[in-house]
């Protein structure tokens, strides 16, 4: 008899990762998406050697070269003076402490290689238009229900749909997100209509009160991907993400750098988003499912991990997966174990990023920052201190 499927939910970073890891090594999978097309503008992403190292052990290697730019330096400065707080020269140290480089590239130039990849082996296996509503778990297998499409039968249910996951809501109904009190604005600016010395800076991160602003080139150096976050009182709209007001976005910058100044005032479309955060989750898994990548552990920004992460969640998943070949629950309960410190750590790294960018004290801030710029100019501080996120080898990293 034929073994029924993995179901994903959700053509999101995770689930293309997960389904392509399955499908090269041929375990039965099929992925549904809600939306008509899988693309999502307007956002850049980092991509750490933890994350490389899986997009080139997965064969992209080249495809991901070719789109991504690739960072010479890292740079925190102040937000109105511009003075360099600390610096790491990122050209080849990366590929020289952990194996991989650090690149950065448009989010949707990965989704659209992942996509690639799957539609090369099998292009049958995502179906679009699919919004999942329900599942019910009998008999060895699972039922998963869409709420525009007919039902679907599989082995396991994998929940990547994000943060805002409908399989979360009924694993875990009173698991709540929380409007986090800061937003982020996010937006892609033409190289060309930038000056020559924004041009030439490389990553730069601007460290404000209650706020910062990071930006770096993307798409070989033609485009410049922003995100700046700040304090807002309240989220009120239903979606966690819309076009914001550029009017809105120049009086929260204002004042701020020139540099940063010129690059919002050169934005055409601005995105807003809230940053939601939740409790640390008990639990992920049921017998025959499961929730991974931001579904299970959101995380803010700071750090770049989210995405990162999502991608070691789909490869820790696939290999549990194959230790425990018709066990799903036993592959689930070694997927949890190998996964949930490793996730609640970078979520609460990212959290403290996020309040030393954002320092309000203006003591605590100058103790801060000459702390950074006495270490920073002594050793490779920033490197080091992410030893543990980006040395992970999901691929070779022993399973517990
Ligand atoms: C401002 C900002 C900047 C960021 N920068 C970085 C960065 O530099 N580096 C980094 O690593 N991460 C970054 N992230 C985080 C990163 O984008 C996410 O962590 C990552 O996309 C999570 O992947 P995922 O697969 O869990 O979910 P997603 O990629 O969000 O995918 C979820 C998918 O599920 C689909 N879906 C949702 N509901 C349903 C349903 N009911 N039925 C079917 N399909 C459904 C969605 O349409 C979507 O396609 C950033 C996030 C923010 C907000």
């Amino acid at each position: 008899m034929k073994d029924k499927p993995i179901v994903i939910i959700g053509a999101g970073i995770s689930g293309l990762t997960l389904c392509l890891i399955l499908l090269k090594n041929g375990v039965p999978v099929i992925l549904f998406e809600k939306e008509k097309e899988i693309n999502q503008p307007g956002a850049g992403i980092n991509i750490s050697p933890n994350g490389n190292s899986i997009l080139f052990n997965l064969g992209l290697k080249e495809k991901i070269i070719s789109l991504a730019s690739k960072p010479i330096s890292l740079e925190l400065r102040t937000h109105k003076k511009g003075i360099i707080v600390a610096k790491q020269n990122l050209n080849n140290s990366s590929e020289k402490f952990y194996n991989y480089p650090f690149l950065q590239m448009q989010r949707n130039d990965l989704i659209d290689t992942l996509k690639g990849a799957i539609n090369k082996i099998n292009a049958n296996i995502i179906f679009t238009d699919y919004s999942f509503e329900n599942f019910s778990e009998k008999n060895g297998s699972v039922l998963v229900h869409f709420n525009n499409q007919k039902s679907v039968e599989g082995s396991l249910l994998v929940g990547c749909d994000g943060i805002n996951s409908s399989v979360r809501k009924i694993m875990l109904p009173n698991s709540k997100n929380k409007f986090s009190g800061i937003i982020a604005w996010r937006g892609l600016v033409d190289m060309k209509k930038l000056s020559s010395q924004t041009q030439k800076l490389s990553t730069t991160i601007w460290m404000g009160k209650n706020s910062h602003f990071v930006h770096y080139p993307i798409k070989k150096h033609k485009v410049l991907n922003f995100i700046g976050t700040l304090r807002k009182k309240d989220w009120l709209d239903e979606s966690w993400h819309k076009v914001g007001n550029k009017k809105e976005l120049e009086n929260d910058f204002k004042g701020w750098n020139k540099t940063v100044e010129e690059i919002v005032k050169n934005i055409e479309i601005p995105y807003k988003w809230g940053l939601f955060e939740r409790e640390s989750l008990p639990n992920w898994i049921s017998s025959r499912a499961v929730i991974i990548g931001d579904a299970s552990h959101p995380m803010s920004p700071s750090y770049g991990q989210g995405a990162n992460s999502a991608m070691e969640d789909a490869i820790i998943l696939y290999r549990s997966i194959v230790a425990f070949k018709g066990d799903p629950y036993s592959a689930l309960k070694k997927f949890q174990k190998n996964r949930k410190k490793r996730s609640e750590n970078l979520q609460r790294a990212s959290k403290f990023n996020t309040k030393l960018f954002h320092l309000k004290n203006p003591i605590l801030r100058i103790l801060v920052y000459s702390g950074l710029y006495s270490i920073s100019r002594l050793i490779p501080f920033i490197l080091i201190k992410s030893r543990w996120v980006y040395k992970y080898n999901a691929f070779n990293v022993r399973l517990k």
